[in-house]
């Protein structure tokens, strides 16, 4: 029997070669920009042992391996040429009398969310309901009660992982810690294939929605009351700001997120925003909603199926200044034929940074905001955005949001982490089977 003959023969799940009936439907990831790269296999793996055999296989011909949970990854690593190792099959959820939940690597957080419901529990993660938990806890996991609750990492306690060499190892704070450590943070696909997450879960709160909108030709002062309030706000309070321009309209701001109070501690604390930005033409608050529902009631600006979007992004620790802002917001609105064009500023602080640097491989922990320019990739606003902005940016880059143009991606994504990071991956990957562009 041929090695391939073999390895389709044990496995659990299902082999798709660029002949197989389904092939199309299963090797696209979700982003567009990486819809026609063209796996020689994909395995959908369904047990453990279907990704022992995947890495072996792969070992043996020296194909290129490229772990893939929701498909979401701005830069298109769970995509390659080789072998696509899809997760989708391993998506149980359990949770615990004690509410530590046992996720499968396959799981979106739309099954999370709802799973977790069940039991009165959640977790700090983020919107996108097709978002893989594997993807987003590996880079960190920002989300909606992260300035209470902290990264989705952070609520993370163990993962089994298929290391490349094919041994499964169980990681937590006392077995594995370095590996342990490095999952917390760093980015997917760096050590090893994650088969299942470990998570220490949140009671799952009530919620009060906010959106709010302006309508501004100039709208500075919204955004210097932002992020001089919204960063510093009480951490049961998550308020981002996105300010959209569309060609021939005057840009639009909204204001967007959640409290786990009521609606009048909402309006009151609310009201603290807009002594300094100024009223609100809308403003809409929803009491009484439970968090999973929550999640399901904003649209996502990165979640466009059919447009190729480019999207680069930035920390900040200290407020933009006025003459940055100033061009910054020039740019945005500058008038044009086509194209939409998007800036939006989430909130960090909070539990966000009462986490040491080197506590997980996550170093972001002493940034205000989160600033990102989005729009279609041919659209050169982007670049000349981020740089005005990167003025007064701290130079870090979030992980999950990986940006192929960086110049010293090590520094950006990991700071003072990447010596170690560098070392767990010698340790754990020393041929560096998981591969790609910017990798540890
Ligand atoms: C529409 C949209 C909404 C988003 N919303 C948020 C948000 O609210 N908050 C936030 O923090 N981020 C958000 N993101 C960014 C998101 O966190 C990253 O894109 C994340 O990496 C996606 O994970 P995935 O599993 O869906 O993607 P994939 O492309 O499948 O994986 C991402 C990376 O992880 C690796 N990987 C996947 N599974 C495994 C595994 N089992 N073992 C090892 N490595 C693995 C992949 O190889 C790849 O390198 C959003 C992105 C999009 C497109």
């Amino acid at each position: 029997m041929s090695e391939l003959a073999e390895f389709r023969t044990a496995l659990d799940g299902e082999l798709f070669s660029p002949d197989s009936p389904g092939y199309d439907a299963i090797r696209r990831p979700v982003n567009v920009a990486y819809r026609e790269v063209r796996p020689r296999l994909v395995v959908r793996c369904r047990s453990v042992s279907d990704v022992v055999g995947a890495l072996a296989y792969a070992t043996a011909t020296g194909d290129r391996i490229a772990p893939r949970g929701g498909g979401h990854c701005f830069a298109g690593r769970s995509s390659t040429d080789g072998i696509v190792l899809d997760l989708s099959g391993l998506d149980g959820i359990s949770v615990a009398d004690d509410g530590t939940a046992t996720i499968g690597a396959g799981a979106r957080l739309e099954q999370v969310y709802a799973a977790l419901h069940a039991h009165g529990r959640t977790l700090p993660a983020g919107c996108g309901a097709g978002v893989g938990i594997t993807g987003l806890t590996l880079g960190g996991g920002i989300g909606l009660l992260g300035r209470e609750h902290g990264l989705t990492c952070d609520r993370l306690v163990g993962a089994r992982v298929v290391l490349t060499d094919g041994s499964v190892v169980d990681c937590d704070h006392d077995r594995e810690p370095d590996l342990f450590w490095g999952l917390r943070g760093a980015g997917g696909g760096q050590f090893g294939v994650v088969t299942s997450l470990r998570f220490d879960t949140v009671a799952e709160p009530t919620t009060t929605r906010i959106e709010a909108h302006w309508t501004h030709t100039a709208p500075r002062g919204l955004v210097s009351a932002w992020q001089a309030w919204a960063p510093d706000a009480p951490d049961e309070l998550t308020v981002n700001l996105t300010l959209v321009s569309e060609p021939g309209a005057a840009v639009r701001a909204t204001l967007f997120g959640a409290a786990t109070l009521d609606e009048g501690s909402t309006r009151e604390l609310l009201g603290e925003f807009t002594d300094r930005a100024g009223a609100a033409r809308t403003l809409e608050l929803r009491p009484g909603l439970p968090y999973h529902q929550l999640k399901s009631t904003f649209a996502d600006p990165r979640d466009v199926p059919e447009r190729v979007l480019r999207l680069r992004s930035e920390f900040f620790s200290r407020s933009m200044g006025p003459g940055t802002l100033a061009s910054l917001l020039a740019q945005l609105g500058e008038e044009r034929a086509t194209g939409r064009r998007e800036i939006a500023f989430t909130a960090m602080g909070g539990a966000y940074n009462r986490a040491a640097e080197d506590a997980t491989a996550f170093a972001h922990r002493s940034e205000r905001f989160l600033l990102e320019h989005i729009a279609e990739a041919t659209d050169p606003w982007v670049d000349r955005s981020w740089a005005t902005a990167h003025a007064d940016g701290s130079g870090r880059v979030y992980p999950n949001f990986p940006d192929p143009a960086l110049d010293d991606w090590a520094a950006a994504y990991h700071a003072g982490n990447h010596p170690r990071l560098a070392a767990v991956k010698n340790a754990y990957d020393p041929h560096r089977l998981l591969d790609f562009p910017q990798a540890v």
